[in-house]
């Protein structure tokens, strides 16, 4: 079950999102108290944070800094609640790192809306490991960077995800339906073709520095894969 943890010291407020991110199906976790506010997320880790901007002895936007300073715990979605609403306010927490932004008051909704895009979004802090690599790609999975050879690629989030599910395991293929579930997530709607429309600019990506390992296995789906044949895709050009 995803943890949310709520950084907020009005009881109101935090009883008020602990009953409706219960309901939702979350675990939840309320801390009061600023201080203790980065401590208990590396303890707890949960799966996104909501922050109060206003909290006695250290600011919201303090704690996010922290947070984003910390290479465990700085993945993690902050989304910032605050009764401040100017748009300078806004760009200040989000310039402290905060994901997404909220204003007191809030509508219930659509702040569990928010809930749920951010941790679809994000998830990379469950990672154990920093770098998964597979000949000479490399993804660093903490600084979302990769690097094939000594070069750096500039892959989309989207294709970042594709590459990632391929490296975890090489050799497996993965059907179009598998890799549409874990990259775009189970309630999007998106055609199954648009996974392919994703290899083929990873592969365009991914190939400038060496050889095609991206193996098609025609009407089933994809693998990462040393010795990939050459197979033309089943789908015409997009
Ligand atoms: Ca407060």
């Amino acid at each position: 079950m995803s943890l949310v943890m709520v950084i907020e010291d009005e009881e109101a407020i935090s009883m008020l999102l602990s009953y409706n991110l219960e309901k939702e199906g979350f675990e939840v976790a309320v801390v009061a108290n600023g201080m203790n506010a980065v401590s208990e997320i590396e303890r707890l880790m949960p799966s996104v944070i909501i922050l109060d901007w206003m909290l006695p002895e250290i600011s919201g936007v303090e704690i996010c800094k922290l947070i984003r300073s910390k290479p465990d715990i700085k993945n993690i979605p902050v989304i910032m609640l605050t009764a401040k609403s100017q748009e300078e306010d806004k760009i200040k927490g989000l310039g402290a790192g905060a994901d997404d932004y909220v204003t007191k008051p809030f509508s219930v909704p659509e702040l569990m809306a928010r809930v749920k895009t951010n941790m679809r979004r994000a998830p990379l802090f469950e990672e154990k490991e920093k770098i998964i690599t597979f000949e000479d790609i490399s993804m660093d999975l903490v600084e979302r960077k990769v690097k094939r050879g000594e070069n750096y690629l500039h892959l989309s989030p989207t294709e970042f995800r594709l590459l990632k599910m391929l490296l975890k395991e090489p050799g497996k293929v993965f059907s179009r339906e598998v890799l549409l579930k874990s990259v775009w997530g189970e309630n999007i709607f998106v055609e199954s073709r648009t996974v392919d429309v994703h290899i083929r600019r990873l592969r365009k990506s991914l190939n400038q520095y060496g050889p095609d390992y991206i193996r098609t296995v025609r009407a089933n789906g994809y693998a990462i894969d040393k010795n990939a044949l050459a197979e033309e895709d089943d789908i015409d050009e997009a």
